[in-house]
């Protein structure tokens, strides 16, 4: 029998939601390989290659393969007339404005800062300002602070890459102020350099240098506290600061403790977009923008507007209008009723819940620190089935048992849950999603 042609092939995939000529790559490997029959498979994997809305079961609050934080909606609605944006437009003169000063200024007025800056990400935020302000100069950094962050992060690479020379001091465990003043005098540093370990702790015999201290060396202290916790006081929620976020630095109180400038991500404690943002005195602030990197590292619309979405929130004080801070500080008991509200809604009792279980900030920041929550759970490893439901569902496996933690669950999903426990749990295929599972929706 000879193959069917590429076209015929590609053209029994019509029903699934992909654009023709991913089809037709579909069906041509599919021949190619002399397996025309997995031409629907490879379709279908092609599909769910691309980018979509998943359900973070997880527990882990800033998953990096889960984009980090989540954001409330997209800015820009697909609803609507489609509208520019005053990126650069100065609206009340007509002029070119910045797209520094919208979500920038508010991120400064919170963090306390004369100015602020935002780029890509964290470690662009690090880069910008250490190419910036020590190109061919020294940067004094602790050896207990020369950390990999992850994906390849590393501050000796990063300080090579900036054209800024490294000069540790101290060892490992220990720094002290004298390992300081030492190299401050020997090299003339441009800049003294303060790491946060976000993803590991250092216990027992150790000993670094606060801020405080540094910022009397005389160069300007830079403090990559990674996280992005603005105030240690969490003035946007309603209660004391969680104990969770113990010991955590703030940009505010780091800049108050007299560091020049802070650097963090926008996408880790803050809540917001993929961005890194520098914060700080002015002066140094306008030496970044004014770098030629600073061009590279901007970043779109798209991400300012979002930032600046999270910034008012912080303004108005709404921490529950900020995704991450309402799922990370929803009490225990609630998911504990949502738990026991998705578990009575699965028939014939097979799944366990309310489950008692520990979520966890993530995104390299806060090791080791746990976040009591509560969720449903199933025998076996259920998350291939999980992960194949539309929209698709991420958990984990725990001991033999598919957990789903509910901290990191918007409650307008425990519906969408609740049906596709009952599918993976009746072996059946996927129903209409929400229909019939009303009883476990939390309002
Ligand atoms: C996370 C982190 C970075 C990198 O930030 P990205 O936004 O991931 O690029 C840099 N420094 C510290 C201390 C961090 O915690």
């Amino acid at each position: 029998m000879r193959p069917p042609s590429v076209d015929a092939l590609a053209r029994e995939l019509a029903d699934l939601d992909l654009p023709h000529p991913l089809l037709v790559d579909a069906a041509r490997a599919a021949i190619a390989a002399g397996d025309p029959a997995s031409a629907r498979a490879r379709a279908e994997a092609r599909a769910r290659s691309l980018l979509r809305p998943v359900i973070n079961a997880t527990g882990v609050l800033l998953h990096t393969n889960l984009g980090r934080a989540p954001l409330a909606s997209r800015p820009s609605s697909p609803a609507g007339p489609s509208r520019a944006r005053n990126l650069e437009l100065d609206l009340g003169t007509g002029r070119r404005g910045s797209r520094q000063v919208h979500a920038s200024s508010l991120l400064a007025r919170l963090a306390g800062a004369e100015s602020a800056l935002v780029v890509n990400n964290g470690a662009a935020a690090v880069l910008l300002v250490l190419a910036a302000l020590a190109r061919d100069r020294a940067v004094v950094v602790s050896r207990g602070e020369l950390v990999e962050i992850g994906g390849g992060f590393r501050i000796p690479e990063v300080l090579a890459a900036s054209g800024a020379a490294l000069v540790e001091v101290g060892t490992t465990n220990r720094s002290r102020l004298e390992d300081y003043t030492r190299a401050v005098s020997a090299h003339d540093p441009a800049l003294v350099l303060k790491v946060h370990q976000s993803n590991y702790r250092m216990v027992g015999f150790t000993q670094s240098v606060p801020v405080e201290e540094l910022a009397g060396l005389g160069p300007p202290v830079v403090a990559d506290i990674g996280s992005g916790l603005l105030d240690a006081t969490t003035p946007w929620l309603p209660g004391p600061p969680p104990s969770w976020l113990a010991g955590e630095p703030a940009a505010r109180q780091t800049l108050a403790a007299g560091a020049a400038l802070v650097t963090f991500s926008g996408d880790k404690l803050l809540g917001g977009p993929q961005a890194g943002i520098l914060a700080g005195r002015a002066d140094l602030v306008e030496r970044c923008a004014r770098h030629p990197l600073a061009r590279a590292l901007r970043p779109g619309g798209l991400v300012l507007e979002a930032l600046q979405e999270t910034a008012l929130c912080y303004l108005r004080g709404d921490g529950k209008a900020i995704p991450f801070w309402r799922m990370a500080t929803v009490a225990r008991e609630e998911l504990r009723r949502r738990a026991g509200a998705i578990a009575a809604a699965v028939p014939a009792g097979g799944v366990r819940g309310p489950v008692d279980c520990k979520a966890v900030a993530g995104g390299g920041s806060l090791p080791g620190l746990d976040i009591p929550s509560a969720g449903v759970a199933l025998n076996g490893d259920h998350t291939p089935a999980l992960r194949a439901w539309d929209p698709p569902i991420v958990g984990r496996v725990e001991a033999g048992s598919t957990i789903l933690d509910l901290r990191t669950v918007d409650p307008a999903d425990d519906a969408v849950l609740a049906g596709a426990l009952a599918a993976v749990v009746g072996h059946r295929g996927q129903s209409p999603l929400g229909t019939g599972t009303g009883e476990a929706r939390c309002t």
